[in-house]
């Protein structure tokens, strides 16, 4: 596809009108583990669907396109994802990773610097005098995840991509939470963008996936070559399933945004609310960063409410929102980060990141604003404690906070 065309067509494109043998529309689906060779000198382009089918092949091909990757490679899941590209590092060699990434992250990184795959630091990646610091050990490869799982705490992805290519290191960057509609951070610099393609890509939390594009050929080939070294790429079916949820990650990212931004400002309107972690709101800490290298906020938020509130008790009473792993999907979620996402951390690990037990990450899906307001003030209301004052019930519109 020519490259003036625009993300929004190609994504909404993506693998349709590719079928040469009937010309159906939606792209058939290769679920064939092997392919016949006509000759055995003569390999064909698919032998063997581990290591490459034409399903995953129009997958990885539109992510690469989305994200301006020059070859990529779709996995079985995100944390496949995070595992491929750790396989550039030696022993010996430093991986620089942020203190708050999503818990699993955390966990992996954590399991295989104990086992001396290579030595792992922890930094506030906010914070550029931290970073420096790090940066003097040199590091080979260098995570960044932001907007961050579930503080989202934004990382200035240019500033660490100039400290990167001062020593040479490999930057990679996961951008799960945002997706390439409103975030590219290869366009920033970046060598390597990972997904959890279960979130926004597929966006109807009914695959587990991933993806790691590299902005430069080698790279990619070296990723690919492990990938199916390892045996970690996508399955055929999964695939599919994704390149259908990608056709519409543009308008569902809008709606669930434009919701989001209604939901944080009645939040934030609430006594009971501490903080709410947003970068959309102008007082977040990353609100400029976040416009200059985001072409939106996103649709996730976390927030940390007051004394007055059982968080428990508050989840308990959700109705419209389901509690759940996951995020980025059609549906509207709710998560206690310390008990569900990030629970793989150490209590120690967690308050280092200022992920406190009281903190509630919202995923928010595809419903109508006031259901889900109304659901989160009813919540609220009931989990409050006897005899504090009753809460606002409506969102005010008018004092909207998010730029
Ligand atoms: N990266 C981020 C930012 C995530 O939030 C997650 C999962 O929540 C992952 C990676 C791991 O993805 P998966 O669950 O598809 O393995």
């Amino acid at each position: 596809m020519s490259e003036s065309v625009q993300l929004e067509t190609i994504a909404a494109t993506a693998g349709v009108g590719t079928d040469p043998a009937f010309r159906s529309v939606a792209p058939p689906l290769h679920l064939s583990a092997n392919y016949a060779w006509n000759d055995p000198l003569d390999k064909p382009q698919y032998d063997y669907a581990r290591s490459g089918n034409p399903t995953r092949s129009q997958l990885e091909e539109a992510l690469c396109a989305l994200e301006g990757a020059a070859k990529g490679v779709v996995v079985s899941s995100g944390m496949a994802a995070v595992d491929l590209v750790l396989n550039l590092v030696n022993p010996g060699e430093l991986v620089i990773a942020p203190h708050d990434c999503y818990g699993g992250t955390h966990r992996l990184l954590t399991a295989r610097g104990k086992r001396g795959q290579f030595d792992i630091e922890y930094v506030n990646q906010t914070d550029i005098e931290a970073l420096r610091t790090a940066f003097t050990r040199k590091p080979k490869l260098v995570l960044i995840e932001t907007p961050s799982n579930p503080l989202l705490r934004i990382t200035d992805i240019a500033a660490v991509v100039e400290l990167a290519k001062e020593c040479g290191a490999i930057t990679v960057a996961d951008n799960t939470f945002l997706s390439p509609a409103l975030q590219r951070p290869l366009e920033l610099g970046c060598d390597i963008v990972i997904h959890s393609t279960t979130k926004f890509l597929n966006g109807h939390s009914d695959v587990v996936g991933g993806a790691a594009l590299a902005k430069d050929q080698k790279l990619g080939d070296d990723l690919a070559w492990w990938a199916n070294c390892t045996g970690v790429t996508g399955a055929p079916f999964d695939s599919f399933m994704t390149l259908r949820g990608i056709r519409t990650l543009f308008p569902r990212i809008e709606r669930q945004q434009k919701t989001a931004e209604d939901v944080v400002n009645a939040l934030s309107e609430n006594k009971r609310v501490v903080a709410v972690n947003y970068p959309g709101l102008k007082a977040h800490p990353g609100h400029e960063i976040a416009k200059r290298q985001q072409k939106g906020f996103g649709s996730m938020f976390s927030v940390e409410f007051d004394e007055s509130v059982d968080v428990i008790e508050f989840l308990r009473k959700l109705q419209t929102f389901t509690i759940a792993e996951s995020l980025g999907g059609f549906e509207s979620l709710v998560c206690l980060p310390a008990e569900m996402t990030h629970a793989a951390m150490t209590p120690e690990a967690r308050e280092t990141a200022g992920i406190s037990n009281r903190l509630v990450r919202f995923s928010i899906g595809l419903e109508h604003t006031d259901d889900l307001v109304r659901d989160i003030f009813s919540a609220l209301e009931q989990a409050a404690a006897a005899g504090d004052e009753k809460v606002a019930f409506l969102p005010n519109k008018a004092a909207s906070k998010c730029a």
